[in-house]
């Protein structure tokens, strides 16, 4: 199995830290408002990891948590808590308000088959996971305290934005005017807040610190070192949380811990549209909802993103989403047919297996789905019969996720009413008594009911009366 680390910046071998096992933390929704589609993108690429790892043989651990702690739009104590304002919008409380888009967020997951991590970790229920990792970034001389609240200090470690690459003099020297007047340097963040601008505060908790509330990016560190500890395989998220928010997560965890903290940085590029990023603070956003009321499945929408590679940019539109529903529909369709037509499993012939090795080869080679979409349609064009076919489709929807293995086989549209077909029967019964008079009453009674009873070389069929 190969990845794309970002931190080498190049493609690696998977190589786990326990053998046979691997142990993932995606970072997980700020449930403000509803994950729009661009966000879903990176939680089916998350999915893609994470099915390619437990078909490649891996015993997954799958992390991700849910930002329901309110957060700021700026990382100084300059902007706007999102998850107040949306509460004040809908005139409910914050625990509301996160309550409602965390089950919207996981009915989205569900309608896009996308696998629930095996632990799904709130922010708010892991404030003294927090207050822990902060005590001990504290101990350790990482931080200190300005105006009210706890800062990291990026200068008492020597590799800050190495992830990002970040060049720090080119930084100090542009002139960087950060609003936040207690920073030593721009770069330090908060790890704990107690002076919040906002004087209604709703999420608020005790600390060593005085009451309030956590910083934008600990919640990460506290929760995957919790439940993968402090050195694990992979860690996920979109790209635009290279520079910030996972640099700063990397700067407190090794801090922390004092050694590598994650092996594999693996991130997700944009969904775009004709303005750019599409984005949840813009306002300007597509949900899979909207997608829904159009008429499309969110297996549609699912499709569409396999027809992309994770790490470029997928550019969304209607015309693009339409041809990805007519092709998925061509799928499902020649999946009913195949299915309708096979007869009994048989082991796969070698050409399958040849098939499914390519498959699983290019999902294997940093997560190559459009390869292995087709794949899947060079498969289903070949002279494979039915039954090699379905087998090579159930191997291919492990990782695909398209849900080719739910599909009903087509029926054989049967006329007549099974009182009609209980008269075929007596007809056949009564012509091999040779009793012809009782069949061609028969006959006729079929005829009033609008069938002509045919004889074929595999027993008698009803057809329509023209
Ligand atoms: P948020 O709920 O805003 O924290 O975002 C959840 C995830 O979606 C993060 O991993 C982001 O990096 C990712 N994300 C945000 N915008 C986009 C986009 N336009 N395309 C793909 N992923 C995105
Ligand atoms: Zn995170």
């Amino acid at each position: 199995m190969k990845l794309y680390n970002t931190m080498s910046r190049r493609i690696e071998e998977f190589v786990p830290i326990k053998e046979g096992h691997a142990s993932m933390y995606c970072c997980g929704p700020t449930v403000y408002n509803y994950a729009h589609i661009g966000n879903l993108r990176t939680y089916i690429f998350e999915d893609l990891l994470h099915r390619t790892l437990a078909a490649a043989g891996y015993e997954v651990r799958h992390v991700m948590n849910i930002t329901d702690v309110g957060h700021l739009t700026g990382d100084g104590d300059d902007g706007e808590d999102k998850m107040e304002k949306s509460a004040r919008q809908a005139g409910k409380s914050v625990w509301d308000i996160a309550a409602f888009y965390t089950d919207a967020f996981f009915s989205d997951e569900k309608d896009l088959n996308i696998i629930r991590p095996d632990i799904v970790c709130r922010a708010t229920d892991h404030i003294q996971e927090m207050i822990d990792l902060i005590k001990k970034l504290e101990e350790g001389g990482h931080t200190y305290t300005a105006g009210g609240n706890v800062y990291f200090s990026i200068d008492s470690i020597d590799d800050y934005g190495k992830l990002a690459r970040l060049d720090l003099d080119e930084l100090r020297s542009g002139a960087r005017i950060d609003v936040d007047s207690n920073k030593k340097n721009p770069k330090d963040f908060v790890l704990w807040f107690t002076n919040s601008k906002f004087k209604d505060q709703a999420m608020m908790w005790d600390s060593p610190w005085g009451r309030g509330y956590p910083g934008w990016h600990i919640e990460c560190s506290a929760m995957s070192m919790k439940y993968l500890g402090d050195h694990f395989d992979i860690h996920c998220g979109g790209i635009d949380a290279i520079p910030v928010h996972h640099t700063n997560e990397i700067a407190q965890s090794e801090a922390a811990c004092g050694h590598t903290w994650v092996n594999y940085w693996c991130h997700g590029e944009f969904l775009v549209n004709d303005k750019g990023k599409m984005s949840k603070s813009s306002g300007e956003f597509l949900t899979l909802s909207v997608l829904k009321d159009k008429g499309y499945d969110p297996l549609d929408y699912r499709y569409f993103c396999l027809s992309g590679h994770y790490r470029s940019q997928l550019k969304f539109s209607y015309e693009a989403l339409d041809h990805a529903r007519s092709a998925r529909k061509a799928v499902v369709e020649k999946v009913a047919m195949l299915k309708a037509e096979a007869t009994a499993a048989e082991n796969p012939s070698e050409e399958a297996v040849r098939y499914m090795d390519a498959f699983d080869q290019a999902m294997e080679s940093d997560l190559n789905a459009p390869q292995a979409l087709s794949q899947l349609h060079m498969m289903l064009k070949s002279q494979l019969p039915a039954s090699d076919k379905l087998a090579a489709i159930s191997h291919m929807d492990r990782i695909l996720g398209l849900k080719l293995d739910e599909i009903e086989p087509f029926k054989e549209e049967r006329l007549g009413s099974d009182e009609d077909w209980a008269l075929v029967d007596e007809r056949a019964a009564a012509k091999k008594a040779k009793d012809f008079a009782r069949a061609d009453e028969i006959r006729q009674i079929l005829l009033e009911r609008g069938f002509v009873v045919k004889d074929t070389p595999k027993g008698a069929i009803l057809e329509k009366k023209v």
